[in-house]
């Protein structure tokens, strides 16, 4: 039942057009950011070709197959060789794989082309995923290629990846791509709401702190998120309403600081998503359409004061940043530069203000 699934109508739509028309690739490869769903559409695929009272071919969601499709059995321990095996789910026809360290290994992959080679034992059809698809290595790669290049007609292959630019060509002119978007907050939200995993507000919040993701939304560390947007909120107060430099820099220190190493991106992230809620504000966009709608009293003092063209500014300044961060360049020194590039305009005041 897709439907039960959250958001993407567009590829549920697709992927019942070819469950109805019989006509399901024998590999497809799903793409899309992480967290929205990519792994529970595949096993709901896994569920309507397996499923023993199929309505309109969709899996019912109730009977034994259905059920056990929706199992792993997932290695107890921390051990690389048991991560190393197809991981089954209860049914016997349907099972996964994942990276066990860095990489997919190649007797992953030949123990999905001997498996694929069998007949389904008790469904209909063999369906195997491959998760983190974007770890092939060459030798795996070279590996998975042969059952996709000829791929047993009850056995389906479904590749999983974030990064499908990752791929070898050879993989990608093999499989049929299908694209998931990110989900909007509302569809986080209701979600979210109706499985009662939050209270109403920290649902709506999280809903908007995701950016997209129900993986984000529900694992994402609501303590840190808020710690992180208070700081930078300081530097967008820094920049327009105080005008205060030491506090850039200050701000700026802390951001370097050990303890907020992996946070870096992150609150970069925060700022950027600050720095919009503001411009929109300015513009006369409503509260409700915000990223941190809960801080609109806040934004609406910075946006009263901000000119739509600086801000378009610090994002691409902050986009830079992010540039010269994949090429290693000192941390330190480009962050404060940042901030003091930001702060810039406002200190000179050149820039007219428009509105
Ligand atoms: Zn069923």
């Amino acid at each position: 039942m897709f439907d039960e699934l959250t958001g993407n109508s567009r590829v549920k739509a697709v992927l019942k057009r070819m469950l109805v028309s019989d006509r399901l690739p024998g590999a497809m490869l799903f793409t899309g950011e992480e967290g929205i769903g990519k792994r529970l559409f595949a096993l709901e695929v896994a569920r309507a070709l397996n499923c023993r009272t199929p309505k309109d071919n969709e899996a019912c969601g109730i009977c034994s197959s259905c059920v056990r499709i929706g199992k792993l059995n997932y290695p107890q321990r921390d051990d690389a060789d048991e991560w190393s095996q197809i991981i089954w789910t209860n049914h016997p026809d349907v099972g996964l794989v994942i990276a066990p360290k860095r990489v997919l290994r190649v007797e992953q992959m030949r123990q999905i082309e001997k498996e694929a080679n069998f007949r389904p034992f008790e469904g209909k059809a063999r369906v195997f995923l491959i998760d983190e698809a974007d770890k092939l290595n060459d030798a795996s790669a070279n590996a998975l290629l042969k059952v996709l290049e000829e791929p047993p007609r009850t056995s389906y292959l479904i590749l999983i990846t974030a990064r499908p630019a990752m791929l070898l060509p050879t993989i990608l002119s093999r499989c049929q791509m299908i694209r998931f978007s990110p989900l909007t907050p509302d569809e986080i939200e209701t979600h979210i709401t109706k499985n009662n995993l939050v209270d109403a507000k920290t649902a709506r919040l999280r809903a908007r702190a995701a950016g997209g993701s129900m993986g984000r939304a529900l694992s994402g560390d609501l303590v840190t998120f808020t710690s992180q947007r208070k700081a930078m909120l300081k530097v967008l107060n820094a920049l327009v309403l105080s005008e205060d430099r030491a506090q850039l820099l200050r701000s700026a220190e802390q951001l370097n600081e050990a303890q907020y190493k992996d946070e870096f991106e992150e609150r970069l992230d925060v700022l950027e998503t600050l720095i919009r809620d503001a411009w929109m504000l300015s513009l006369g966009v409503d509260s409700s359409r915000l990223v941190n709608e809960d801080l609109s009293a806040e934004l609406r003092e910075v946006a009263q004061k901000m000119d739509s063209g600086r801000a378009a500014d610090w994002i691409l300044q902050i986009e830079d940043l992010r540039e010269q961060l994949i090429v290693n360049v000192n941390r330190k020194v480009t962050t404060d530069s940042l901030f003091l590039v930001m702060a810039g305009d406002v200190a000179a005041g050149k820039r007219p203000k428009v509105r």
